[in-house]
């Protein structure tokens, strides 16, 4: 059992409540394959322009996470035939999102909960 984060975008606040990002970590799949299951310890919501997330991940990291996701609609998006890198997600910096999260903490920042994009493998940049 590993024990994750999550951190989402205000964006989607009112409109995911992460049903299937947390089936997702129990199951061990999509943004969670690298784990046989995880347990989600927290999520907070970053609010723009995100300067606390580094703030957040120190407490997601003190109770318990040993890894931060980020939810897959910060970088991808939804079309006709499913989720897509293309275009993009709610958030355009991201990887500066995570690379705080990781200068914060120390702990990997992995991109991804549910229905990851098709052809895109969860890579663990920030370890
Ligand atoms: S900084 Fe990015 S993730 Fe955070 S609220 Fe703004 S758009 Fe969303």
């Amino acid at each position: 059992m590993t024990k994750v984060g999550i951190i989402r975008c205000e964006i989607n606040e009112f409109f995911c409540p992460l049903t299937s990002g947390l089936r997702c970590a129990e199951q061990g799949t999509e943004g969670f394959q690298y784990y046989e299951n995880a347990q989600v310890v927290g999520i907070f919501t970053c609010h723009c322009p995100g300067n606390n997330v580094g703030e957040l991940a120190k407490i997601l990291k003190s109770k318990g996470a040993e890894a931060i996701h980020i939810s897959t609609c910060m970088f991808a998006s939804k079309n006709g035939s499913g989720w897509t890198l293309v275009g993009g997600g709610f958030c355009e910096k991201c990887d500066a999102l995570m690379e705080t999260m990781h200068q914060a903490t120390g702990l990997p920042c992995i991109k991804g909960t549910a229905h990851l994009p098709n052809g895109f493998t969860p890579s663990i940049p920030y370890t």
